[in-house]
C-alpha cells in the first residue's frame, strides 16, 4: 500500500458545479495512479506463492505507462522484469525513448516484436509461459480480473458523496473497477482516449453493472496530440498548478470542461475526477512535438 496520502482537491469553476480531483498521480512518479492499483493484487498474489526466481513479463507500446509502472515496481520489489515491446523498429533506437530508457535503468529487459506478432498476444503469451513456466505474465495495460478488483482502493469514504465519478479509459479495466465499486446513486463517466467501439461490452463484462457511460475523448486517436489539447494542458497547469498528461488525463479533462460548459451536468452536481498519472509520458510526447516544431507541454 502506498504510504502517501492521496488528496482530493477542488478545481474552482465559475459555475454552480463542484469539481474535485483525486490525485492518484502522487502515488509514485512512474508507478502512478491506476497502474499501481491494477498491479496490486496481481503482483501480491504472485509473491504470496513465493516463486523461486520471481519474474514478471508484460506487454506495451514504447511510451506505455504500464511498462514504466511494471519496471519501477520491479525495482522497488527487486523482481526481474521483461517488457514485450510493440514494434521491431524500436530495437535499434530504444535508448532515445525516455520511457524505455528509464524502464531499463529500473532493471527491465526488453524483447521487441513485430506489430503483427504483437497483435496475436494469445500465441505470444502461450510461448512465453512455456519458456518461463514460473513467470507472472500480465496482459497489456494490466487489465484482468485482479486489476479490476484492485481499483476498489481508489474509492474511499470521502468519495461516496459525489454524484459523478470521471475517469480516462484506455483498456477499460479502471473504469470497470470504478463502476463495480461505486455507490448505488453514483454515475460513472468513462472518457475514451482510444477509438474502440468494443470497449462498452468489455467494460460491462468486467464490471457487471450498468451505472457507467463511455464518452468519446480520443481527440484524433490514441496517442495523437492536438494543439488544442497542448494549450489546454498548459493553461490548466498555469491556472490550477496541476500537471496533466497528453494521452489520458489531459484529454479527459478537456472533454469534461466542454461538457460542463455545455451544461451537461445539472446545477449543483458534485463531480469527482481521478488524476490517473501518466506524467512520465510527457518526456516522450515533448520529443515528438519538438521534432514537429510544435508547442511543447510545459513540465
Ligand atoms: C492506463 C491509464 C489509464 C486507463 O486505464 P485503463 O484501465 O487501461 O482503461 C488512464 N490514465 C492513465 C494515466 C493511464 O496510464
Amino acid at each position: 500500500m502506498p504510504t502517501v496520502s492521496i488528496p482530493i482537491i477542488q478545481i474552482p469553476l465559475q459555475k454552480n458545479i463542484h469539481l474535485f480531483l483525486k490525485r492518484e498521480d502522487l502515488i509514485h512518479a512512474q508507478i502512478s495512479g491506476n497502474k499501481y492499483w491494477k498491479l496490486f493484487y496481481n503482483i501480491n498474489s504472485y509473491l504470496e506463492q513465493s516463486p523461486e526466481n520471481p519474474f514478471i513479463i508484460t506487454f506495451g507500446g514504447a511510451f506505455s505507462n504500464h511498462i514504466a509502472a511494471v519496471a519501477a515496481l520491479g525495482k522497488v520489489y527487486q523482481l526481474k522484469t521483461l517488457g514485450i515491446i510493440r514494434g521491431e523498429e524500436i530495437q535499434d533506437k530504444w535508448k532515445e525513448n525516455p520511457t524505455l530508457k528509464l524502464a531499463q535503468q529500473n532493471g527491465m529487459d526488453f524483447q521487441f516484436v513485430t506489430r503483427s506478432a504483437y497483435k496475436d498476444k494469445y500465441a505470444l503469451t502461450q510461448s512465453l509461459q512455456k519458456e518461463f513456466p514460473t513467470a507472472l505474465i500480465i496482459p497489456e495495460g494490466g487489465t484482468n480480473e485482479s486489476a479490476v478488483e484492485g481499483i476498489q482502493f481508489m474509492l474511499k469514504e470521502e468519495t461516496k458523496s459525489f454524484d459523478y465519478l470521471c475517469i480516462a479509459v484506455g483498456t477499460g479495466g479502471t473504469v470497470a473497477g470504478i463502476s463495480r465499486f461505486a455507490e448505488k446513486n453514483q454515475q460513472v463517466l468513462g472518457f475514451k482516449v482510444v477509438d474502440d467501439r468494443s470497449l462498452n461490452d468489455k467494460v460491462l463484462e468486467l464490471s457487471k453493472r450498468k451505472n457507467f457511460k463511455l464518452l468519446e475523448a480520443h481527440d484524433g486517436g490514441y496517442g495523437k496530440i492536438s494543439d488544442e489539447n497542448i494549450r489546454f494542458i498548459n493553461d490548466f497547469n498555469e491556472i490550477y498548478n496541476i500537471q496533466l498528461d497528453p494521452i489520458y488525463t489531459g484529454k479527459m479533462m478537456m472533454m469534461l470542461f466542454k461538457l460542463i460548459n455545455e451544461d451537461y451536468f445539472p446545477a449543483g452536481s458534485k463531480i469527482l475526477t481521478f488524476h490517473t498519472g501518466g506524467l512520465q509520458g510527457i518526456f516522450g510526447a515533448n520529443e515528438l512535438l519538438k521534432k514537429q516544431n510544435r508547442e511543447l507541454i510545459r513540465f
